[in-house]
């Protein structure tokens, strides 16, 4: 058995009575007088008394199973917890359930309580009870979680959602049942925090399932805690009017059931008190009181089949006055909860107004236990768990009930039901600390993610689901509990997120992010290449300075001049020109004989007015005009070249591979032979330009940028230009020192996985 520590959460202690030391404030009460605890046999006894089949080995090793993990514990009123799960099993013996249920039931509580595992369960009582309990310890904990985050209006919702199987619901309203008889020994500051909670959520829940006996009883004990002061008042009347005609009822009953005798029908009639949170409700709604007798009975007539019952309908109002407006026939039209009956008011006997509930055996038990009645009252129905199973499968009974909702009783019934419907599209999931996310269905874990937080959507980079890694992408299903793994290295979700995303919150926020995430890298290129022409030109760089040069470069921000700059739509010497006005810039520098042959030339692009410039390592150039390279790629040491002379401007360096090469064929006059002469030179970088098509990520472009930099080459510009949702060419102008530096970096950006293909380019 694996060892779990007892979680015994303040909270849990007073849903479930958990006693953690005597000195619980409910012990110092006089103790209740407690019936006997139910023993095993009287278990089995009554389980037998409607399922003769049951498998009687099964509920003894569950029943020692459980009061054996519950060993000592026991509940505020300082009985032995394990008659908790006993009562429990009782209840649904009440509702004539299947021995999965019961013994799902006598093992409730034991995972999230004792040291059971729901490995073990599985081992000794099968997968199908294994399943049922761990639902219920879903539930439980969902109930701690939407409790502190004070998400009741979700719980109600979300039961109905995460329970594939109604038994589990079965088993938590006669959990929700039993702590709410036992409340007394709560302590009081709870109490009405858990009456609030059983009348908002757990009553109309057994109403919506049609266990009206159970939602009366919910709400009764409920109704007594928060109002006991209205409670008692109610009770009270409903005790003296009740006595006062206490012969009427008797005589109603008798009168009814002789007048369908002698019209040949055999009837079971019996008079059925009102319950006093319905009075009371009424009371408040109608703001009447309660005077006659039919304000606090309501009679039944059951008979045997729907013929009978129209046959009894006839009779009633052939013998009394009918009160009008007060006939419903919900046998041709049943409720949205299976409810099926003919109600009718008549003045009946001693002039008193009798309603009457007109219905079978069948919709009588439906009336009264609802989904757990159809057990044993649809037709064809085999074992009580196959129908369970295939009935509960999906709520199929649920949904059709509420799919037939076609007349609203009431607005405020119609959006009950509508909400019902609406959360069918809803997951709820849970993070590692149990908080309760809400996301519409199919979403996936990047929905979850930024459901949790922006940063945490951001960031993410992977997730385990229920404890396993999985993909971020896979769809989240009810109740799964999903740990979000992050890393600060990812400042921003790749692009494709956005697509991925079911939220709308998720998108915009990715959308956000992606964008930003651009912006920076944007801007952070602009910087470098506006910082190094101001280094190379010797002008002092501040962004102060900057920001008084701003209107002159209409842009907002210097984030946004250096986004701009990076993306190529101004250039760096713009920027330099908006600051220093009278800044010039040498594009194409001078250059002067050295050693007969040797030329000199400054730097490409950023002057370098006291060294001088260096010597262009080109032999076969013997004139003072200008060389520069091939304006769009580049030429670098290792590279076989060629010189054009263009008249009045100077000298190109072409390598020979260069496609523009092919313009001057028809002037071989143009055509210079020129060699490199770098042997006696010191080290120089040269112009090539590059193109790399890259995957559409945020990272991207920063990894190639740091690729280049960290093999020593120099980015001198950027320009992008989105080839499909999924790549991007970005065309970049390096300065290496040879074709080896150059194809070296080139390698290392092959290797790159954000990186599809890499190729030099040549103008
Ligand atoms: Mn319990």
């Amino acid at each position: 058995m694996v060892y779990r520590r007892r979680k015994q959460t303040q909270m849990q202690a007073a849903t479930e009575s958990v006693a953690v030391a005597p000195t619980a404030p409910a012990a110092a009460r006089p103790p209740k007088p407690r019936a006997r605890m139910m023993r095993q046999y009287d278990l089995v006894e009554r389980v037998r008394s409607y399922n003769p089949a049951t498998n009687e080995d099964l509920l003894n090793r569950a029943y020692v199973y459980a009061m054996k993990a519950h060993g000592s514990q026991t509940r505020a009123s300082g009985d032995p917890y394990f008659s908790h799960p006993l009562e429990v099993a009782a209840i649904l013996t009440d509702l004539k359930l299947d021995d999965a249920t019961i013994v799902a039931a006598l093992l409730h509580d034991t995972i999230e309580d004792t040291e059971a595992t729901r490995a073990e369960i599985d081992q000794i009582f099968g997968p199908e009870i294994g399943a049922l309990v761990e639902g219920l310890t879903k539930l439980k904990r969902l109930e701690l979680v939407s409790r502190e985050a004070k998400q009741a209006e979700n719980l109600r919702k979300l039961l109905l959602a995460i329970a594939d199987d109604v038994r589990v619901l079965l088993v938590k309203l006669a959990d929700r049942l039993h702590n709410m008889r036992t409340l007394e020994f709560v302590p009081t500051e709870s109490r009405r925090r858990i009456a609030e909670e059983t009348l908002d959520i757990y009553a109309p829940l057994a109403g919506r399932m049609g266990m009206q006996e159970m939602r009366e009883e919910l709400e009764d004990l409920s109704f007594r805690t928060l109002d006991p002061e209205a409670y008692a008042v109610v009770m009270q009347r409903l005790d003296a009017l009740a006595e006062r005609n206490r012969n009427l009822i008797g005589e109603i009953e008798a009168q009814l059931s002789n007048n369908l005798r002698h019209r040949g029908l055999g009837a079971r009639v019996y008079g059925r008190r009102k319950k006093p949170f319905s009075i009371w409700t009424k009371m408040e709604r109608k703001s009447v009181g309660f005077e006659q007798l039919s304000d606090i009975f309501g009679f039944r007539v059951v008979v045997n089949d729907v013929e009978a019952c129209y046959r009894a309908l006839g009779i009633v109002h052939t013998t009394w006055p009918v009160v009008p407006g007060r006939f419903k026939d919900y046998i041709s039209t049943p409720k949205q909860n299976d409810y099926r009956s003919i109600h009718t008011t008549v003045i009946g006997p001693g002039n008193q107004r009798v309603e009457l509930q007109i219905r079978t055996e069948a919709m009588d038990q439906i009336a009264e236990r609802g989904i757990a009645a159809h057990v044993f009252y649809k037709e064809g129905v085999g074992s009580p768990t196959e129908f369970l199973k295939r009935e509960s499968n999906a709520f199929a009974w649920l949904r059709h009930t509420i799919g037939i909702l076609s007349e609203s009783a009431n607005p405020e019934e119609f959006l009950e039901h509508t909400k019902l419907e609406l959360f069918h599209d809803q997951v709820f999931c849970f993070t590692p600390k149990g908080k309760l996310i809400a996301l519409p269905r199919h979403a996936n874990v990047i929905d979850f993610a930024y459901a949790v937080h922006t940063d945490v959507g951001n960031s993410a980079v992977g997730c385990k689901i229920n404890g396993k890694f999985a993909p971020l992408s896979s769809e989240l299903q009810n109740g799964d509990e999903v740990e979000v793994l992050t890393s600060e290295a990812q400042s921003a979700p790749p692009s494709a997120w956005e697509s991925l995303a079911v939220t709308g919150k998720a998108r915009a926020a990715i959308r956000r992010a992606t964008r930003t995430a651009v912006r920076d890298q944007y801007a952070g290129l602009g910087r470098r290449i506006v910082e190094r022409l101001f280094e190379r030109a010797k002008i002092d760089y501040a962004d102060d300075k900057l920001k008084g040069a701003l209107p002159r470069l209409a842009r907002t921000s210097i984030e946004d001049v250096m986004a701009a700059v990076g993306r190529g739509e101004i250039k760096a010497s713009d920027v330099a020109r908006a600051m220093y006005p009278d800044y010039r810039e040498e594009r194409v520098a001078r250059y002067g004989v050295k050693k007969g042959l040797a030329a000199k030339i400054k730097e490409k692009v950023i002057p370098e007015p006291k060294k001088g410039p260096p010597a262009i390592p080109i032999r076969g150039i013997n004139s003072d005009l200008p060389v520069k390279f091939a304006p769009n790629g580049g030429a670098v040491p290792g590279d076989r070249i060629v010189g054009i002379v263009t008249p009045g401007e100077g000298i190109t360096i072409y390598p020979i591979q260069s496609p523009a090469l092919k313009d001057f064929e028809e002037e071989p006059e143009r055509w210079l032979d020129v060699r490199w002469d770098i042997e006696d030179s010191a080290p120089q970088r040269f112009p090539a330009r590059i193109r790399v098509e890259n995957v559409n990520e945020p990272g991207a472009l920063a990894q190639i940028a740091t690729v280049i930099a960290e093999h020593d080459g120099n980015i001198d510009n950027i320009s992008m230009q989105r080839r499909s949702p999924d790549f991007t060419e970005t065309t970049i102008d390096l300065e290496v020192y040879d074709l080896k530096h150059l194809s070296a970096i080139l390698a290392q950006l092959r290797a790159k996985a954000v990186v599809a293909r890499v190729e030099r380019v040549n103008g």
